[in-house]
């Protein structure tokens, strides 16, 4: 980065020095010609007043080193002309500066000679008698100017190469030595500093980065804890209901039990290993739903409906304790991920029933307005204290252990409505009191994304 910029600084200098350079000769070479063009017209006017005085005589031992010098009669015949042969000279009578000195006194005109074979500069003047004394230099071209200045030039050239040489890679360290000096673990110490104005937006983004990395790594460890949590949780739950039927079927297997107790034994094994099936079960689902519920379809489908078909399979449970199970509501479109629905009516409606009193009451009602729907079940069960509310939702929490072991449960089902509300961007609110019983209700956005 250093030579980058130590690069682009020389080039930048270099290149500023050289148009200089340039303007600088245009002046100069504009500025040389008029004192030339103006010398000549002084020379002319001298001359002239030589050739009135003198006549041709004032050409015999003429020195015209850096001059021409040529006199035209006044109908153009060139009288005389001290670098060209007058015999072969054409009548310059068409020469600009002769028709204009013939016409206004004096001309001047600059062009190629086509005498002399360069670029002229003309002055002619008319005299007393009508002819036309012309004198002539020649012009400096650029080159020349530039050949006459190329030893200062040459040294100045080298002399700006060497300045913004040591320059140019100064600047350079000055601007990368903060730049080095950046601790990019702390970078928003150096905000509002006047050496890193510049750079403050990208110091800026990496703080912002620096902040949302850290989250990122917080979550992910946090998540590693839940798992790990979850893991433990799993294997122990799987643990009790294996060891109790391990337990009988030790009793069965040493021929222990009585034949009275082989009937309520063997429906204790049969629970128990319903209750490891239901276990798996919703292990599996919430798995899918903490993997978001990628794997499964977003679909339009009638929430109503899907409420309807999970309250009919909950229908013999609820009959077996006598309860009533109404569903209320009317067709309500969504669009959602129906199996999903399905188990949050299904488990609300579930604890529900096991959570109430014989001869109880549960309702499920569905409602809709333009953008949400909203699930209520209600039942007239026990009810649940205001300070554990909060905590069935968390995996595995049951309220009351020694009645949750009586009630057939995992304690993940709570879990898995909340998850599968989350999914849809809805909310869940519960309103509970302890003995009377309790009202969960539900609200999804009708079409995802429109919340
Ligand atoms: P479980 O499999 O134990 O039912 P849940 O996650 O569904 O697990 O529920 C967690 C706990 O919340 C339950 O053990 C129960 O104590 C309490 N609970 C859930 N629903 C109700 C309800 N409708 N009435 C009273 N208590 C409830």
């Amino acid at each position: 980065m250093n030579s980058k910029i130590f690069r682009a600084i020389w080039i930048v200098a270099i290149a500023v020095f050289l148009a200089s350079l340039l303007l600088i000769m245009g002046s100069l070479y504009s500025y040389f010609s008029s004192v030339q063009k103006n010398q000549l017209r002084i020379e002319t006017d001298l001359a002239s007043q030589g050739v009135s005085l003198s006549g041709a005589d004032y050409f015999n031992n003429l020195k015209t080193e850096n001059y021409r010098i040529t006199w035209v009669s006044p109908d153009g015949e060139v009288l005389y002309d001290d670098e060209a042969n007058t015999a072969i000279m054409q009548n310059h009578l068409e020469r600009p500066e002769i028709k204009q000195a013939l016409k206004e006194g004096f001309g001047e005109s600059t062009r190629h000679s086509y005498t002399l074979e360069d670029q002229q500069y003309y002055a002619a003047k008319r005299l007393p008698d009508g002819s036309v004394l012309r004198l002539s230099i020649v012009q400096q071209s650029v080159w020349s100017l530039l050949f006459g200045f190329a030893q200062p030039i040459c040294f100045v050239i080298f002399a700006a190469l060497i300045l913004s040489y040591i320059l140019a890679s100064r600047s350079a360290r000055k601007i990368v030595a903060p730049i080095n000096e950046i601790d990019l673990e702390h970078p928003n110490q150096y905000f509002g500093q006047d050496n890193y104005k510049e750079i403050e937006p990208l110091l800026r983004h990496i703080s912002a980065q620096q902040i949302q990395l850290k989250q990122d790594q917080e979550e992910i460890e946090k998540a590693a804890l839940i798992r790990q949590e979850f893991s433990a949780n799993v294997s122990h739950e799987l643990k009790t209901p294996l060891h109790v039927i391990s337990g009988y079927a030790e009793l069965f297997e040493n021929g222990l039990v009585k034949e009275e107790d082989i009937k309520p034994f063997a429906k204790k094994i049969h629970a128990e290993s319903l209750r490891m099936t239901k276990l798996i079960e919703d292990i599996i689902e919430l798995t899918k739903l903490d993997n978001g519920g990628t794997e499964m379809k977003w679909e339009k489908c009638d929430f109503y409906s899907i409420a309807e078909n999970a309250v009919d399979t909950l229908e013999s449970a609820a009959s077996d304790m006598n309860i009533k199970l109404i569903v209320n509501g009317e067709n309500a479109p969504v669009t959602a991920i129906p199996q999903m629905i399905y188990s949050i009516v299904y488990n609300l409606c579930d604890n529900a029933i096991k959570y109430s009193q014989p001869n109880g009451y549960v309702s499920v009602t569905v409602t809709q307005n333009d953008r949400h729907t909203v699930l209520t079940v209600k039942d007239t069960g026990i009810g649940i204290q205001e300070e554990e509310q909060e905590r069935i939702f968390e995996r595995f929490y049951r309220v009351d252990k020694s009645r949750s072991k009586e009630v057939c449960g995992t304690g993940l089902g709570l879990s898995i409505v909340k998850h599968a509300v989350m999914i849809h961007k809805g909310n869940i609110r519960l309103n509970s009191v302890l003995g009377k019983g309790s009202e969960f209700i539900v609200t999804i956005p009708n079409y995802p994304g429109i919340t």
